[in-house]
């Protein structure tokens, strides 16, 4: 068995070397040649863990050993495991075959040093969870574990987390004749491969299902395969989430795929790397395939691809094989078939080696939109050479795929993209005379926009775009539709005088009602280009005010105000620059309230007004329509309204006009010896009389009575009788003034004929004069007394 494996490996590496020209050689990363200490385990699950360790070799081994040291090792694994307990470490001696069902967890099992062969031989179900297997770094180059078919027994290997496969100088993990390896987690690091063994740096395949789901293959390098060899006889791997990135591959940073020479008992040849989840990151190929390196040899070698990330791999050697290399052995005719569908991304350089009967191709098998082009690099570029094919139905797309060649695109031909040499287009100044730049349309004859180039300006003026030369200036290219039919077309410069920039200077915008001011606004534009005009367009409410084509307007209307600018420099009429709108408004009166005031005698009163704090105007309405003067408000004093007593009879004021009069009883004459005082009348107002007086003499208040009505005086009888015959004069004096009349005391009846004479003598009036100075004299004796 092991000599039809070491031929069957012969005759692969002949047909590579025939492949390539090139010897596979191995480069170490930095940090492959790290050391494992026995407790290096401890960081990777957090369980208490077992100090012990236990040796088992399998070969010389015994149950009943203690297994505590290399002279006393136990025989099974089931017996080193339960002795290491959790956490334990187990040194292997001899190889482990595990033909029964068996589960391992919590547990580091490490390659002595002197130790031959494969570590782990499986050939039934076994599950890792948390199990540490360490190569150890010894000079063993066989595998760590060798998962198989073997008498109807079939291995099946499960991973689970805490796994880790590592520092195997061997493939870690060999999977072939029917057994099976699904990686759910873990890490397959560290391994630097390097016998000829070693076709993978961590997983090497043929015959058998391997499924990578989760956990991370890293740092691992070989001669071939930097992460895993999917090979022939129906080998299947499916990436499905697992990362796989810093690794180092001879042909393949992460992936050699091939299928494989046929032999009597293989259900097929074919080998199949499919990808729909995972990463493949940051690997490195020597020499092709930074991602993946797939060579035909004559049986299916397939590979497709549905999704995930395959990004920032290198090849160092050749770097139009950044990513993928699909090649055919010099022997052998037919391609790989490199599937693509769904929304992949797939950056770098895509290598297709297309030879007479060996024309790699991209197969599309489905809706292929992929997060950007796939980059596509030919061996013998020659148009109407093919290079992506579609399955029938799939719409094809050339924005799937840019050319690597510079000067070359993709142009749909049937089923498929063809190579197709692109024309070229040159970008010049308006008059033609300055090359700006030159571009390759597109293999359709469509010139990316983008690709236009970004030629200065003079200032006021800018780029509208580009017209084929000598064609009139309104008539652009248009990037979406117009292709290029030639080589060498010439595409100029369209300027355009830009738009002004624009401010309002809105000098008024806020009127009073009625007054009779205007609101005013001017339009100031400004340009970059000296030598500009504009043209000026104002709007109210939107509307074109008609004639309102000057910078400044001016206006009485209130309402939304705004103005259109251009500008043009004779021969370019700029786009038009809108200012911002202005709203102009009439402010109304702010209208104070005043009360009516009723006039008086001597006061003007007024009407009810209202004033406006704002312009002082004066409104006989509250809406402030109705302007009217001060002199409107005011409503004239009455006057007064004498009455007979000189009193006003509103306010009682006094007529300065008033002389009392005697109304009753003026020129009267008494009679002495007649009992009836004598009465006297003044118009005087009762309220105002101050005092009575007889021929300039005051009568005293005891020889009168004064009533009511205006003022009645009655000088008493008494009185009356002091006074001498003759005329007298009477004052009724009051505080308006004094009423005046005389009256006449006649001599009593028997006297009367007597003294009519002696009433005229000259004599008589003396003595009169003398009786009433008695009497006068006597009244005041009397106040005085009284008082
Ligand atoms: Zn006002
Ligand atoms: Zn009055």
């Amino acid at each position: 068995m092991m000599r039809n494996l070491r031929n069957r490996v012969f005759a692969m590496l002949l047909l590579l070397v025939l492949a390539s020209s090139l010897t596979p050689s191995v480069a170490a990363a930095d940090d492959m040649t790290v050391q494992r200490g026995m407790d290096g385990s401890s960081s990777v699950n957090n369980l208490p863990r077992s100090t012990k360790t236990i040796y088992l070799t399998p070969l010389t081994g015994d149950d009943a050993n203690s297994g505590e040291n290399a002279d006393n090792p136990v025989k099974t694994i089931e017996k080193a495991a339960e002795l290491a307990g959790e956490g334990g470490t187990v040194i292997i001696g001899s190889t482990v075959t595990i033909d029964k069902k068996t589960d391992l967890s919590n547990l580091t099992l490490v390659r002595s040093e002197d130790m031959a062969g494969t570590l782990l031989h499986v050939i039934s179900d076994l599950t890792l969870t948390n199990v540490i297997v360490d190569g150890n770094n010894t000079d063993n180059v066989m595998p760590l574990a060798n998962v198989r078919g073997e008498k109807g027994s079939y291995g099946n290997l499960v991973m689970n987390d805490g796994t880790v496969f590592m520092n195997s100088h061997g493939t870690p993990i060999r999977v072939f004749y029917d057994g099976k390896f699904t990686m759910n987690g873990g890490e397959i690091k560290n391994n630097e491969v390097t016998s000829w063994w070693g076709y993978a740096g961590a997983i090497d395949l043929d015959q058998c299902e391997v499924y990578l789901n989760g956990g991370e293959i890293k740092n691992n390098s070989s001669s071939i395969a930097g992460a895993v060899r999917v090979g022939g006889h129906g080998g299947y791997c499916t990436l499905n989430g697992t990362k796989i990135y810093g690794n180092t591959g001879g042909h393949g940073g992460a992936f050699f795929v091939q299928g494989m020479l046929n032999q009597t008992d293989a259900p097929s040849a074919d080998a199949n790397l499919i990808i729909k989840s995972g990463e493949v990151t940051g690997n490195t190929a020597t020499t092709y395939g930074g991602a993946i390196c797939a060579i035909y040899n004559g049986y299916e070698t397939n590979i497709s691809i549905s999704g995930g990330v395959i990004k920032d791999n290198a090849c160092t050697k050749n770097p139009t094989a950044s990513a993928v290399y699909l090649a055919t052995t010099t022997t052998a005719t037919g391609t790989c078939d490199f599937a693509v569908s769904g929304s992949p991304t797939i950056e770098g350089s895509i290598y297709l080696m297309q030879a007479p009967n060996k024309v790699s191709t991209i197969h599309v098998t489905g809706e292929f939109t992929p997060t950007s082009p796939l980059q596509l690099y030919s061996t013998a570029l020659d148009e109407s050479t093919p290079s992506v094919k579609y399955d029938e139905g799939v719409p094809v797309n050339p924005q799937s795929f840019a050319s690597e060649h510079e000067g070359w695109g993709f142009s749909a031909d049937g089923d498929g993209l063809v190579w197709c040499k692109l024309k070229t287009v040159s970008f010049a100044s308006s008059d033609g005379n300055v090359i700006y730049d030159s571009v390759y349309a597109n293999a359709d004859g469509l010139v990316n926009a983008a690709d236009a180039p970004s030629p200065t300006a003079q200032e006021g003026y800018s780029l509208v775009g580009w017209k084929l030369k000598g064609t009139a200036d309104n008539d652009l290219w248009d990037f979406s539709h117009d292709k290029v039919t030639e080589d060498n077309m010439v595409l100029t410069a369209v300027w355009g005088l830009d738009a002004p920039k624009l401010t309002v200077d809105a000098k008024t915008t806020k009127l009073h009602e009625g007054s009779e001011g205007t609101f005013e606004l001017v339009a100031e534009p400004t340009h970059q280009a000296s030598n500009v005009t504009y043209t000026f367009a104002w709007k109210r409410n939107g509307v074109a005010i008609p004639g309102a084509t000057d910078a400044t307007l001016t206006t009485d209307e209130p309402g939304t105000y705004s103005v259109a600018v251009t500008a043009s420099d004779g021969l370019l009429t700029s786009g038009v620059a809108e200012s911002e709108e202005v709203v102009c408004t009439i402010e109304p009166h702010a209208l104070v309230h005043h009360d009516a005031v009723n006039p008086t005698c001597t006061k003007p009163g007024n009407t009810e007004y209202w004033t406006c704090e704002a312009c002082g105007k004066i409104f006989s309405d509250d809406a402030g329509e109705h302007e009217i003067t001060p002199d409107d408000t005011v409503i004239p004093e009455t006057g007064h309204n004498w009455g007979e007593d000189g009193h006003c009879t509103v306010c009682d004021a006094l007529d300065p006009d008033f002389t009392p009069a005697i109304i009753a009883g003026a020129d009267a004459t008494w009679q002495k010896g007649s009992s009836k005082g004598l009465s006297f009348t003044s118009n005087a107002a009762y309220g105002d009389f101050l005092k009575v007086q007889v021929d300039g003499k005051d009568v005293d208040a005891a020889n009168c009575t004064v009533e009511e009505g205006s003022t009645v005086v009655t000088l008493k009888a008494s009185y009356l009788e002091t006074l001498s015959v003759g005329k007298h004069a009477l004052g009724i004096v009051s505080q308006t003034g004094t009423a005046e009349t005389e009256f006449t005391i006649a001599a009593a009846a028997q006297e009367t004929l007597a003294s009519t004479g002696d009433a005229s003598t000259p004599l008589a009036t003396p003595l009169l004069v003398l009786a009433s100075a008695l009497v006068g004299a006597g009244a005041l004796v009397l106040r005085r007394s009284r008082s």
